[in-house]
């Protein structure tokens, strides 16, 4: 959290947003099973013209955002992507692309070049060829990842690797981080899987054992040591998974504090998770950004801390934590505005606790995940 947002929270007045995240598309040629995509994401037919993107653009810079994101999906399905990448730095927007690579050819990624994006971040699924095509439902796409982290190191981008950690590939870690440096990594996050769309979906399949995560977290201290004996400045984040914390994480620093995310159709929400809640998102088709931001009930829902119900309420760490993910809390809850029960001042951490327990005894196996894809969203649009 900036000093700016944690001032406003605690004021309780409203800052600018910092950050856009827009989500371009769900459509994409994999089917990763920890997809934080919406498990319906089926059901949304419509995307935003190029024109309604730039419009979208325009706005939230005019509002003060100054990082943008491009995701989906996969953002590379969008043949006006290098129009919109141009746009938003002629804007002023500092520019990132989140990608799984596919899509991407040279040519292609001279054009981003030329538009003027300033940042690429590549996923990798594994170290392991089929580890990383039975999770990512493609036997092809492995490869094609790797020549493309080449070919954005070619180019001269700042490359980003982004690893997300599971029971089925978090053993291989020590190979997955060596794999980075081979790629010239300049940095690799080390993202282990958190709760929500697929994920959540796949949970018992994907969470690891705490001696798995003890071991990569080891793993990763290694490698810190390995890289600054060698002067190699390849920066390792590893991210633990929420599951295996007793505090909740300050969840995008805050509900409409600092970050907003527009999806495919339009739909403004105040993190890419938040769309599975039950309550109703404006969207930018029938209102100003800044209106949603500042004035919708749906930002303002869950703001500061008049929202927050015991233990949260008179915590002396709820400015910390803003009482966790809102998401987290309904997934396992059925309350969205209940303590996330990661804290272990919940009266429902238990539900962390008996998925940790799961863990330690569950099946290893990477077949049975549910993949993430066009049928099996149907299948839970009909449910
Ligand atoms: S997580 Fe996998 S399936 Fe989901 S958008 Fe990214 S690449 Fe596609
Ligand atoms: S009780 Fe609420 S505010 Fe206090 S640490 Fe737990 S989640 Fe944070």
């Amino acid at each position: 959290m900036t000093d700016r947002t944690h001032t406003a929270a605690v004021n309780g007045a409203t800052g600018a947003p910092l950050w856009l995240l827009a989500e371009l598309t769900y459509r994409c040629p994999l089917q990763c099973a920890y997809c934080s995509n919406p498990l319906d994401f089926a059901a949304v037919k419509e995307e935003l013209a190029t024109e309604e993107w730039l419009d979208v653009l325009a706005q939230a810079r005019a509002m003060g955002a100054v990082q943008m994101g491009f995701s989906g999906g996969e953002p590379l399905v969008r043949q006006d992507l290098e129009t919109l990448v141009a746009e938003a730095r002629r804007l002023g927007f500092y520019t990132n692309l989140i990608t799984s690579g596919l899509g991407l050819d040279e040519a292609r990624i001279a054009a981003l070049h030329a538009a003027g994006l300033d940042h690429i971040q590549i996923s990798l699924q594994a170290s392991d060829p089929d580890v990383a095509a039975a999770v990512a439902g493609s036997p092809k796409a492995h490869a094609r990842k790797l020549a493309m982290a080449r070919a954005v190191k070619a180019a001269g981008y700042p490359m980003v690797l982004n690893v997300v950690l599971h029971r089925h590939n978090i053993d291989e870690l020590d190979a997955i981080i060596a794999l980075c440096d081979e790629l010239g990594a300049d940095a690799v996050e080390l993202a282990n899987c958190q709760m929500y769309g697929w994920a959540q979906l796949n949970r018992e399949g994907l969470l690891p054992s705490r001696e798995q995560l003890e071991t990569a977290e080891a793993t990763t201290a290694r490698w810190r040591e390995r890289l600054a004996a060698q002067g190699r400045d390849m920066r390792l984040l590893f991210v633990v998974p929420d599951y295996y914390n007793d505090r909740p994480k300050a969840c995008m620093g805050g509900w409409g504090a600092i970050f907003m995310t527009v999806v495919p159709d339009g739909a403004v929400l105040p993190c890419h998770s938040a769309r599975i809640l039950p309550m109703t998102f404006p969207n930018v088709r029938e209102r100003p950004l800044r209106e949603i931001w500042y004035d919708s009930e749906a930002f303002n829902r869950y703001r500061g801390d008049g929202w927050m119900r015991e233990p949260c309420r008179r915590c002396d760490e709820r400015h910390r934590d803003v009482g966790g993910c809102r998401c987290q809390a309904y997934l396992l809850t059925g309350d969205a505005a209940a303590t996330d029960p990661v804290c272990s001042l919940s009266p429902e951490h238990h539900l962390i606790e008996a998925a940790r327990h799961q863990a330690e005894a569950g099946e290893r196996s990477v077949t049975g995940l549910t993949p993430r894809n066009v049928h099996e969203s149907r299948v839970f649009c009909r449910r």
